[in-house]
């Protein structure tokens, strides 16, 4: 399999010879007829009914308790782990296989990652590594889990779904609760993306979802907190919307809080892709198996959902046979206006992040120097 047979591929796969973008928006459903209404009321802020409406169709489709929609993906993040009760010099076990916004969450709260290998399987963290990673350097105090060395406590655990193959969450709950930890779910990525039959970000104590213009439904800029408990998502509602105590005219808040709330105009856009999300993840598991069966005789892997999940599928991915065949199948397709993209850089070779705390990590560095994403925007095939 030579780069311009792959290319020939996809151009064939979208049928048009104009530029291929990795994930592309699509809008062919109620999105105009709702934006244009939160004009016409006036209410395109913080208050109006479509950001309410937003959630529970969030929370309906989820099985999620309590949804709160917030500004962006990182708001979402930053409001789980606030919740969570991770503080300066706490450290928070991730993946250095991540996109950035993990990390800078926790560096904005004073708190620091520990980097820990991923699963071959589902490309996020790994239970077997964490669990390892933990006994060698951690201790279980009357206080909670502490680092040995720094004597800094470890508060939680957040895996991320790597474009939205889920991580094998059963595992890594019963580290959790061995090591008294908190679960959170960067589930930026896998709205659509089920763990066994329950949905991705519901399982932790947290999940937060990105509706980004580049993940599988948008609101243009946007996220959701999914909160495990009532309490626990009336506080993510409370601490999103400047902590304001209920009152007709008066002004009281009761901590220093957030403003994250999503606007109204956004989840106006989010309530019409809502209704189009069944139909994206078809169209998508559809364009991962004709990815599939064409690089199945190949040396490429097309990488595949994990056995126990149902994948969104969000952006699909081959594992090169070298990093030479990354490089050259990057520098073909893009010079053919076919956008591909490389994995992230893992986190700890980014200039932040360099010193942080980490153990081995062999099946990240193997996906940052081999994985290529192909386009994946929903098509009709
Ligand atoms: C997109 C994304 C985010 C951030 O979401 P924004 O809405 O862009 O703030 C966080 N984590 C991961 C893994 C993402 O892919």
């Amino acid at each position: 399999m030579n780069q311009t047979s792959i290319i020939e591929f996809i151009r064939d796969t979208y049928k048009t010879n104009d530029f291929i973008p990795l994930h592309a928006p699509t809008f062919s459903g109620n999105e105009q007829a709702y934006v244009l209404k939160t004009l016409e009321s006036t209410f395109v802020s913080s208050i109006g009914h479509f950001v309410d409406q937003f959630e529970h169709q969030i929370a309906a489709y989820t099985g999620s308790q309590k949804v709160v929609a917030t500004t962006n993906g990182t708001a979402a993040l930053h409001t789980a782990l606030y919740i969570a009760n991770v503080q300066r010099d706490d450290l928070v076990i991730t993946q250095a296989l991540t996109f950035v916004a993990t990390c800078n969450v926790l560096h904005h709260m004073g708190a620091k990652p520990i980097f820990v290998d991923v699963s071959p399987i589902s490309l996020g963290l790994c239970p077997k590594a964490v669990d390892a990673y933990l006994t060698d350097n951690a201790l279980l105090t009357k206080t909670g889990c502490i680092h040995k060395q720094s004597r800094q406590p470890i508060r939680a655990v957040l895996p991320m779904h790597t474009f939205g193959h889920p991580v094998e969450l059963d595992e890594l709950s019963t580290v959790c609760q061995k090591w008294h930890l908190t679960l959170v779910e960067d589930a930026a990525e896998s709205l659509g993306s089920f763990y066994k039959t329950k949905h991705t970000g519901t399982i932790g104590d947290f999940g937060a979802i990105s509706f980004n213009g580049n993940k599988i439904i948008t609101t243009g800029g946007g996220g959701a907190v999914l909160c495990k408990t009532t309490v626990t998502g009336d506080r993510a509602k409370h601490i999103t919307t400047t902590a304001k105590t209920a009152h007709a005219y008066e002004f009281f808040h009761d901590e220093a809080a957030f403003n994250y709330r999503m606007p109204n105009l956004n989840a106006a856009l989010g309530c019409a892709q809502m209704e189009v999300l069944k139909q994206h993840l078809k169209q998508k598991r559809s364009l991962a198996s004709h990815y599939y069966n064409f690089f199945k005789n190949s040396d490429y892997q097309f990488v595949l959902e994990p056995h126990y999940a149902q994948s969104n599928y969000w952006l699909n991915a081959v594992i090169c046979p070298s990093k030479e065949a990354r490089n050259d199948l990057l520098k073909h397709t893009n010079d053919a206006n076919v956008m591909t993209r490389p994995i992230w850089q893992l986190m700890h070779h980014l200039p932040m992040y360099q010193d942080a705390l980490r153990g081995d990590l062999p099946n990240s560095e193997h996906f940052a120097t081999h994985l290529v994403n192909l386009p994946s925007s929903p098509v009709v095939l």
